[in-house]
């Protein structure tokens, strides 16, 4: 994207430095925060040990990591991990990045968006397997998430920064106002579980959020035996309008009647006047065989 890959090996080499301060590096390469870009960097080194431990990232794991940002989270993953590759939007941190990481020769900064690569681009530069690591950049999170959980790659985890409320989506039980579609596309695929909850003065500049990280474990035989496009669709569906009972939403999503849709519901154990929000991922398994 920058027409750079791999810059900070080239440029400077193996020497091992200590590690560098973020904020005065912006200040002396005069670097201009984008909040477009949900720029709020991991100001706080004790965080950062705590979000590498959080996501059992060992000596063994390739880690991808979207959002370099200044490159402190990377720093601290390259030190447990045997690789780190790591995407960047902004190439205006080219600067930043070649001090703060420099010395270090298991990171390469890719300046793509992840969102616009194939599985087969991103399979080329991460390997077979890989764990996600990340302090997302808010305004693309859940696209950020799902396109590595519905990807063919084997992504074996993500760890995620992400805003509090989101995280609270993530992990959502039935018959709370959390819950939502995307806490059923995750749990449908994986386990997930808030590890830590993050105060918003931990960032630089400080946002107006707190945050969480949260770890999704990714268990793909969850859906075994199951059609998951039809159940995916069953999700957007069921929380397509939340104060209409699934079966108005199902009757708009799947083109059929009302009728049609509360037999369907009926049929599999529930009331026809029940609405998404009551049913758990079993619920739906049950309810996709009715489709
Ligand atoms: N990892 C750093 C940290 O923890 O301090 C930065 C995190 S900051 C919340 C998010 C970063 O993601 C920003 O540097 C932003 O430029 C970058 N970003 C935004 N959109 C992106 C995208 N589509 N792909 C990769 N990086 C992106």
């Amino acid at each position: 994207m920058c027409g750079t890959r791999g810059f900070i090996q080239e440029n400077f080499g193996k020497v091992k430095m200590e590690d560098p301060n973020l904020k005065s590096i912006i200040n002396d390469v005069g670097f201009r925060f984008n909040k477009a870009l949900g720029q709020n960097f991991i100001s706080d080194a004790n965080l950062l040990t705590a979000i590498v431990a959080d996501s059992g990232v060992n000596a063994d794991d390739v880690v991808v990591e979207i959002g370099t940002g200044g490159g402190t989270l990377t720093r601290a993953l390259s030190a447990a991990a045997k690789r780190v590759i790591s995407f960047e939007v902004d190439c205006n941190l080219q600067s930043v990045l070649a001090l703060s990481l420099r010395g270090i020769d298991n990171v390469e900064v890719v300046f793509r968006d992840v969102l616009k690569m194939s599985d087969e681009e991103l399979r080329a530069l991460t390997g077979d397997s890989f764990k996600v690591v990340a302090n997302l950049p808010y305004y693309i999170t859940t696209p950020l998430v799902m396109r590595f959980l519905e990807s063919a790659l084997d992504v074996k985890s993500l760890t995620v920064m992400v805003q509090q409320e989101v995280a609270d989506r993530f992990v959502a039980k039935p018959d709370t106002a959390d819950y939502a579609a995307i806490t059923l596309a995750i749990e449908s695929c994986a386990d997930a579980r808030i590890t830590r909850k993050v105060n918003r003065k931990n960032f630089y500049p400080v946002p107006n959020v707190d945050s969480a990280v949260v770890r999704i474990d990714v268990d793909r035989t969850k859906l075994d035996g199951e059609d998951a496009p039809l159940l995916r669709k069953l999700f957007k569906a069921a929380f397509a309008m939340r104060r209409k009972t699934l079966a108005n939403n199902l009757s708009a999503a799947f083109g059929i009647d009302k009728q049609d849709a509360s037999e369907r519901i009926t049929k599999a154990g529930f009331s026809p006047m029940v609405r998404g929000e009551a049913l758990s991922l079993e619920d739906f398994k049950k309810l996709s065989r009715q489709f």
